[in-house]
């Protein structure tokens, strides 16, 4: 399957006979090992039937190793221009299963390119890339045009995804993940692996999503009463929550969460009875 794809000159060649120099306005830190990039390709799960979409392919090091582990059609969207002539390379090495699209992630619709299933992966800038988890989290409807998300991070956000109650890093982002989707850190990255160099180590997340949410919750209503709780995340609930009006303590209480307690101290399932009760509905 990937015999033309072997032929390809080896990235550090792409970028040179394209002059892509990296530019950090568009966050570029490029993987140039391909047995890396395969690897992170694998850890999104069996491609062989699904559709990918990949956000930032850049010189197209992670484009590469989800061609060459089986993807059945890769849509690539890259702001860039300056690296579309490297990608029609890759295009042209795996006939039909690589279809680019020039734009701005965040503003470009890639639904009506991609057949499902589709697993998302993504080596991006990481302001972008939580932009990106977050819609992707959020959408108007549930279950999403997605199956799962393998995102590179900075390893320090890697880690609010994945924290547990009790955590220092638990806040909106790893409700709002674990709600929907189960994530894991699958692999981590150094610095080193990517040129030019970061600052910071990387990890690769990948989440699952859920059929449907793992306890019942209005989005809405969940999501304003664990801003309010973790915007004062070192405050006491009954301080932090009082903007949900005058019977605060008997709802925490009604729930099974002391009104002494801190953001940081209440699971997941807490957090979605309360967010019922605020709306109103019997427990
Ligand atoms: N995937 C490549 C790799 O692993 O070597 C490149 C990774 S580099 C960290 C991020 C890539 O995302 C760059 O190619 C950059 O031009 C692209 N990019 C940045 N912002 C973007 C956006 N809003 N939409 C699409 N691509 C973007």
């Amino acid at each position: 399957m990937s015999g033309t794809l072997d032929a390809l000159p080896p990235l550090r060649e792409v970028i040179a006979a394209h002059a892509l120099s990296a530019r950090k306005a568009l966050g570029q830190n490029f993987l140039l090992d391909l047995n890396l990039t395969a690897k992170i390709a694998r850890r999104a799960g069996d491609l062989s039937a699904c559709d990918v979409l990949e956000i930032g392919p850049g010189p197209g090091g992670l484009t590469r190793g989800l061609l060459s582990e089986g993807a059945r059609h890769v849509v690539a969207i890259e702001r860039d221009a300056r690296c579309l002539p490297a990608l029609a390379e890759i295009s042209e090495a795996a006939p039909g299963r690589l279809t680019v699209i020039e734009g701005d992630a965040l503003e470009v619709d890639p639904r009506p390119h991609l057949t499902p299933p589709v697993r998302i992966v993504a080596n991006l800038p990481y302001n972008v890339g939580t932009e990106l988890l977050v819609r992707w989290l959020t959408p108007p409807v549930w279950p999403p045009f997605w199956t799962s998300l393998t995102l590179m991070f900075q390893k320090e956000v890697a880690e609010r995804i994945v924290a547990q109650p009790g955590s220092k890093t638990y806040g909106r982002l790893a409700i709002l993940a674990q709600w929907r989707a189960n994530p894991r850190i699958v692999l981590e990255i150094p610095a080193r692996a990517f040129t030019p160099p970061p600052k910071v180590t990387s990890a690769v997340v990948h989440l699952e999503r859920l059929d449907a949410p793992r306890y019942p919750a209005d989005p809405a209503v969940l999501s304003r009463v664990v801003a309010l709780a973790f915007g004062q995340r070192r405050k006491m609930l009954r301080a932090s929550l009082k903007p949900l009006g005058p019977h605060l303590e008997d709802m925490l209480t009604a729930v099974g969460i002391a009104p002494t307690e801190r953001a940081e101290q209440v699971s997941l399932e807490a957090w979605c009875a309360l967010a019922r009760k605020v709306a109103g509905e019997t427990e």
